[in-house]
Parts: C-alpha cells; sequence; structure tokens
C-alpha cells in the first residue's frame, strides 16, 4: 500500500548536542525523516490511511493542494505512483507553469507522473471551498482530493502510530507544527503525564483550533517563538545551528520545520523550561527534499549554504 522502502521500524537516537544537557536534560530523535527517501516522514503517516482508503473505496487518481516547495506534494506524488495511480498538484502560484524544471520539489514530483494544475494565489485560497472542490472533481473524475497538507481525520489517526510503545518514559515530545496535524495524532496518542510541545513554523498559534477540534485533551503547549519571522524565514543564526548540528550529529535537518523545532527546544531546555531531568522525544518529521529548493535560494542571497 505504501512501502516503507528502506526501514520497517525507525530508530530513536539519543543526541549529544551542547544544551541538550543542561538541567539534566536528554534529547531522543525519532528518525521518522528515514522511514522514505521521499514521502517525508510525517507526511508517509498522513497518506497511509488515505491511500488505504481511497484504493478500496475505488478511486482513480490522488489530488491534492501545496506550494512551490511542498513536501507534502512531492509524497503525494511518490505514494500515487507506488499504488499505480495518477497524481493531480494544485500549485499556489501561476507563475510556476514555466518553472517547474527549475524547482527540485515540483521536478521531483514530475517525475513521479504528477500531474499540474497552477491557480493564482486568489484562486488558492478557495482550495476548501465546495464550488471549487466540485470545479476540480468535475475536472477530474473520480479523484480522491487530500487537503493542503495532508490534513484530514484519516491524516491524524496515521500520525497516532508516530508514537510507539514504551514511548511513556518520555516527560516531554516535541514537534515541529505547520497545519497541527500531525501535532494533533501526538498528542492523542500520549500519556497524561507527558507535556507535548509543538513549535509553530509559522507566526500564531492558530493550531490550538486544529488540535480542541479532535480532542480534549490539554496536555500540550504551541510556541511561535522559533519561527523565524513566518513561514520558510530564515536567518543565518538557523542556517549556521543547522549545520553545526549536520556536523557534531550527523543528523540534517531542514530549514522549514525540524531545524527550527531543535533550535527552539535547545533554548527552552537552556532557559529552564523543562523539569530537571527531563526525558524529551523530538520527533524529525523529516522534510529534507526541501533543503535543495531552499539552497538555490539562499544563493540567490549571496547567504550560506545549508550542508545536505
Ligand atoms: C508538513 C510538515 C510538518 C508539519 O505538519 P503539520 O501536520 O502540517 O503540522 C512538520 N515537519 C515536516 C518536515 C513537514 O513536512
Amino acid at each position: 500500500m505504501l512501502d516503507s522502502v528502506k526501514y520497517k521500524q525507525v530508530i530513536t537516537q539519543e543526541i549529544d548536542y551542547p544544551g541538550f544537557d543542561l538541567h539534566g536534560c536528554s534529547v531522543y530523535l525519532r528518525r521518522e525523516d528515514q522511514r522514505h527517501v521521499h514521502i517525508s516522514g510525517n507526511k508517509w503517516h498522513k497518506l497511509k490511511y488515505n491511500m488505504i482508503y481511497a484504493l478500496e473505496a475505488g478511486y482513480s487518481s490522488l489530488l491534492t493542494f501545496g506550494g512551490a516547495y511542498s513536501n507534502h506534494i512531492v509524497a503525494t506524488a511518490v505514494a500515487a505512483h507506488q499504488a499505480g495511480i495518477p497524481s493531480i498538484g494544485v500549485i499556489r502560484g501561476e507563475e510556476l507553469y514555466d518553472l517547474v524544471d527549475a524547482n527540485p520539489s515540483l521536478s521531483l514530483a514530475k517525475a513521479y507522473g504528477m500531474e499540474f494544475k497552477f491557480v493564482s494565489r486568489e484562486v488558492y485560497r478557495e482550495k476548501d471551498s465546495p464550488e471549487f472542490l466540485e470545479e476540480l472533481r468535475k475536472a477530474y473524475p473520480n479523484t480522491y482530493i487530500i487537503p493542503e497538507g495532508g490534513n484530514n481525520a484519516l491524516a491524524v489517526k496515521g500520525c497516532k502510530e508516530i508514537l510507539q510503545e514504551g514511548d511513556e518514559v518520555y516527560q516531554a515530545i516535541a514537534t515541529a507544527v505547520g497545519t497541527g496535524g500531525t501535532m494533533t495524532g501526538i498528542v492523542k496518542a500520549s500519556w497524561e503525564h507527558q507535556k507535548v510541545v509543538g513549535f509553530s513554523v509559522l507566526s500564531g498559534c492558530f493550531q490550538e483550533e486544529v488540535l480542541k477540534k479532535h480532542t480534549d485533551k490539554t496536555n500540550y503547549l504551541i510556541t511561535d517563538a522559533y519561527c523565524f519571522g513566518g513561514y520558510a524565514k530564515i536567518d543565518t543564526s538557523l542556517i549556521d545551528f543547522i549545520n553545526d548540528f549536520k556536523q557534531k550529529t550527523g543528523v540534517p535537518l531542514d530549514p522549514v520545520y525540524t531545524g527550527k523545532m531543535l533550535f527552539g527546544l535547545r533554548e527552552q531546555i537552556q532557559k529552564g523550561f523543562f523539569a530537571e531531568n527531563s526525558k524529551i522525544l523530538a520527533i524529525h518529521t523529516g522534510g529534507l527534499q526541501g533543503i535543495a529548493g531552499m539552497n538555490l535560494f539562499l544563493a540567490k542571497k549571496k547567504l550560506p549554504q545549508i550542508i545536505i
């Protein structure tokens, strides 16, 4: 259905990095990034039950939405290819039509057979409206539509499986937060004594509303203090952190999600946010395919490159 090409069970490794061990804390990283080369960790979990459902219900293609460097777009293209059905990506930005081959993410999705429909930002904003969805269903008959970011109840169900038996030994769980679907699954699967800390990668913590819709649990908080000014925004301190982390631990981080999450986690540990001797489980949700696109942008701005 959805092959994990390389690893059946992801590893969880203790991370030896300056600052992570203050106040007796220890940080363990769950390497969801290794689950599949192209189906980025949490997107694999989001697609799993959606794919099972779409195939069982007899849909003949998958359609979803995303921006120019979307991990979800790439993941969907590859997952559909594995399942042997066509995929359609509704992409934000008409200007990208001529730039597919210069865009590492879109050209990867194209190589896996994804067909694109480029729309203006205005039209893209209608992505959840019944009229626009109806129009898409007419244009692509019998297509299974997955919302932006892969988020729906089946996605949350899949994300619950990011936590495993035995994870009750951790006092805290840290994850990057975009739409909030991944964190919702993690909170639902968490134990009551645990605190789930979400690092919003965009400004604002509106994802709390998403969580409240899916769960009555309250053992979590979301901070946007480490969003670096907004979605996909970056500065040299973040680039330096990602490169230093790679050099010292061997683990690559992406600039949009996991880099910000671990940067923020380290600051919170240093500030004494966590109880003494906390064991913290951080989720590496993947996203490494986005580094190539970010590096093209950084080169244009004459900023240092991210080491892959
Ligand atoms: C999409 C994504 C997230 C955010 O997931 P949400 O469910 O949208 O909050 C986190 N990390 C990576 C690498 C992602 O690709």
